[in-house]
């Protein structure tokens, strides 16, 4: 297992649309593993595949310090099916460092997906998990928090990192 290198904006990977999963070999099995411990190391509630660069369709979500009764996840290939109802959500990103802002969500939605055995799996979320599932997914379509803010607060968030690496340089 390894902590991998989280892809940080504005890196090109993080923009592109991620591949569907065909086959769960020993390699997806590795890669998933990875993530878990990259997510963990970073204290973060959830990762894409493509923050550590690898452009396919897979999640890992962990969001118990939140919500107690939940419990580490895996899902391969997931899509909302059904969504219901609307909410604002403060929302950071382990790929876009210093930034916190609100989010539309949805409050309730239906997932598809397959387990990492390769078993299809549908259920229903709301709450912490609901929101961290559509910011993952976001992930997969090459989304990010960015993408779901005003461009006048995108443009204040890309002055203060442009002035974080002047300041580094
Ligand atoms: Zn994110």
């Amino acid at each position: 297992m390894a902590v991998l290198e989280i892809l940080k904006y504005p890196h090109p990977l993080l923009k592109s649309r991620s591949q569907e999963i065909e086959k769960i070999d020993e390699n997806i099995r590795k890669l998933i593993q990875d993530m878990a411990e990259t997510m963990y190391d970073a204290n973060g509630v959830g990762l894409a595949a493509c923050q550590v660069g690898v452009c396919q369709r897979a999640i890992v979500l962990d969001v118990s310090p939140i919500d107690p009764e939940k419990d580490f996840m895996v899902i391969i290939n997931p899509e909302i099916v059904f969504e219901e109802g609307e909410i604002d959500h403060e929302e950071g990103c382990l790929s876009v460092p210093d930034c916190l802002e609100k989010v539309k969500r949805k409050e309730k939605v239906r997932l598809r997906g397959a387990s990492l055995e390769g078993e299809k799996v549908e259920f229903d979320a709301e709450g912490i998990l609901a929101l961290a599932l559509q910011h993952e997914i976001d992930h997969l379509n090459g989304k990010l928090i960015l993408d779901r803010i005003s461009g006048l607060k995108r443009e204040i968030y890309r002055n203060k990192l442009k002035k974080k690496k002047e300041k580094e340089e």
